[in-house]
């Protein structure tokens, strides 16, 4: 039986989301925290496995409205922000709008669940192209428009001078994707909300400690939650997951300490980066680092063979691999091996 002939052309047409397990000793290639918060783990024990988990999750929301200084009514949750991307798109449809290269999951879902995909190439400096979004809108009608900010792989928010009057342009909703945004200098777009009715907040626990967790949460005015809350699946965010996550919310000194920490040696790796002959680091407001290099597939291979897994973004962005800032060790680690690759590979080009 030839499967590939049931599945609707969409599907058959697309490439799934690459998440490899590849054994390495420094894993810089997720974007996840190297600190965990393991102590919090304790409070699984208290799960009662044979009752289905809390459906409203309503203590955790609790504690994500006190932290976001938001109603409960004004959230909703998801294992991890990819399902509530997936709910966006499933509750509103397209066409989608979003800059490139950025975060692969919105065209993928948008591709998947049949809707019209509309990108838009950021600009040399990796900025929001102004007139060509504005134009898009324009032209396209998004009923959804996607922006990661910071953005992944590119690792730089983009100037709100350029996302305000996309907001204020569009008959359609703007989903500001702060996955990274703990790692900023800015302070966001939460503080908007009040201001833009079809203004949607994306965040998630995964990049701050707690990926294992799988949770995502959205925040938006209560008749934006109400809808997509229709397609949500019945008890979508596990009860262990609810219980450790409530307990590891609590502990905001060790969180904000990890976060200062991998700033820190973001900074560093940076410096370190940029006077390196040969790499081209970009600066970055997140916890990873793109980086150009002249020939990207020796360079990514050639430090896996050291025992350092990165991320190839070369499809994404020319030339281009991502390093997630790890620990110091990592860091130090990644750099050596990044010296030692580029020496062997710049023998190798003369
Ligand atoms: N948005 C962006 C911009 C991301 O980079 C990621 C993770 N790669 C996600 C969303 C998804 O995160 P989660 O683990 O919460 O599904």
């Amino acid at each position: 039986m030839n499967i590939g002939k049931l599945v609707k052309k969409e599907v058959a047409s697309l490439r799934a989301y690459s998440a490899k397990e590849i054994a390495c000793r420094v894993k810089l290639d997720a974007n996840e925290s190297p600190y965990g918060f393991e102590t919090a783990l304790d409070a699984a024990l208290a799960v009662k496995t044979n009752r289905y988990p809390d459906p409203e999750a309503k203590a955790l929301k609790k504690v994500l409205a006190r932290d976001c200084r938001v109603m409960p009514e004004n959230i909703l949750l998801g294992n991890g922000s990819d399902e509530l991307i997936c709910y966006l798109i499933e509750t509103f449809g397209g066409p989608v709008l979003y800059p490139v290269p950025t975060f692969s999951m919105y065209g993928i879902i948008a591709q998947a669940l049949g809707e019209q995909k509309v990108e838009v190439p950021l600009d040399a400096a990796f900025d929001l192209d102004g007139p060509a979004m504005l134009s898009a809108v324009r032209r396209a009608r998004p009923k959804l428009t996607f922006l990661s900010s910071p953005n992944n792989p590119t690792g730089n928010c983009f100037s709100s001078e350029r996302i305000l009057p996309l907001i204020e342009a569009t008959k359609g909703l703007v989903v500001v994707d702060e996955a990274y945004q703990p790692f900023a200098s800015e302070r966001g777009f939460l503080p908007l909300l009040k201001d833009y009715p079809n203004l949607i907040i994306l965040r998630t626990l995964s990049k701050t400690g707690l990926a294992a967790l799988r949770l995502g949460y959205m925040i938006a005015s209560p008749d934006i939650v109400e809808q997509v809350n229709k397609v949500r699946l019945p008890f979508n965010v596990n009860a262990l997951t609810q219980a450790v996550a409530v307990k590891a919310l609590q502990e905001r000194k060790k969180l904000k300490e990890s976060v200062n920490k991998l700033v820190a040696e973001r900074d560093r790796l940076y410096g370190e980066m940029e006077r390196m002959a040969r790499v081209t680091p970009f600066l970055s407001e997140a916890n990873f680092i793109l980086f150009r290099v002249h020939d990207p597939e020796a360079v990514y291979d050639g430090l896996l063979r050291k025992g350092v897994l990165v991320r190839n973004m070369n499809d994404a962005a020319a030339g281009c691999l991502r390093v997630t800032v790890g620990t110091p060790e990592d860091n130090s680690a990644f750099l050596s091996a990044l010296g030692k690759v580029l020496e062997s590979t710049k023998r190798r080009v003369q």
